[in-house]
């Protein structure tokens, strides 16, 4: 079946000729979230972090989710893909109403810095059958030994429920079984940047902002 004769439901939401999603993976602690941050004010995208948003739906009050959510995210486990998806597509809808207006942003333009996700197949092929394709993977990649310790450091301050040991290990195991075959997905279409974190904040962020260049020049 061509694209064209598609059922209307089986459309992306968004349209990848006006909307950038660049899918930002990587074990835990591999700096994901640091690079974001640093990312979104050089080149105006919206950070969207899977893992906060679902934080932010586990602590909503009457969320029908919140002990689903509590429960998979200690135990180092994926939520089921359809409460994440579409956490992802109203947080994008929403931002593309807020920003209307600012460079790159006008006429339901967008673009979006999509942190920990897809963690598993599933949410990488909804994702783009539902919500957007993705233009590229920025993929932050170091040894266990320097996430554990980086983990170890942020669960000092974090008080996240999953930064303690225990809750580690086991996310380290879903990180290895169900994420990387995903990154292994997306680098047989071409569409991964492998960027090595075991480095200073400001040496991994050249390396990034070189990449986000490369796909603003490409796709504008
Ligand atoms: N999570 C999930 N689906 C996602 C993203 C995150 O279920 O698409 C859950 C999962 O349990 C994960 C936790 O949220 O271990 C924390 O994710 P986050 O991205 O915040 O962790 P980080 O990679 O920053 O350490
Ligand atoms: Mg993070």
């Amino acid at each position: 079946m061509s694209e064209l004769d598609a059922p209307e439901s089986t459309k992306p939401v968004f349209d990848r000729r006006k909307v950038v999603v660049v899918f930002v993976l990587g074990g835990p602690g591999a700096g994901k979230g640091t690079q974001c941050v640093k990312l979104v004010n050089e080149f105006r995208f919206s950070h969207l972090s899977a893992g906060d948003l679902l934080r932010a739906e586990q602590n909503r009050e009457g969320s029908e989710f919140g002990e689903l959510i509590r429960t998979c995210i200690r135990e180092g486990n994926i939520v089921p893909m359809e409460i994440t998806v579409k956490l992802l597509e109203n947080a994008m809808k929403a931002e593309i109403e807020k920003n209307n207006g600012a460079e790159g942003w006008t006429d339901g333009r967008g673009r979006f810095l999509i942190d920990g996700f897809p963690r598993k197949m599933d949410q990488a092929i909804k994702f783009g059958e539902e919500v957007c394709v993705a233009s590229l993977v920025l993929f932050f990649t170091t040894t266990e030994g320097i996430m554990l310790h980086r983990l170890l450091e942020r669960g000092k301050t974090s008080g996240r429920e999953d930064d303690n040991v225990e809750s580690i290990r086991k996310r380290f195991n879903t990180y290895k079984e169900q994420t990387m075959p995903v990154v292994k997905y997306y680098a047989e279409l071409g569409k991964v940047a492998e960027i090595d974190s075991s480095r200073s904040i400001d040496e991994v962020y050249r390396d990034a902002a070189q990449w986000m260049r490369k796909i603003l020049n490409k796709d504008s």
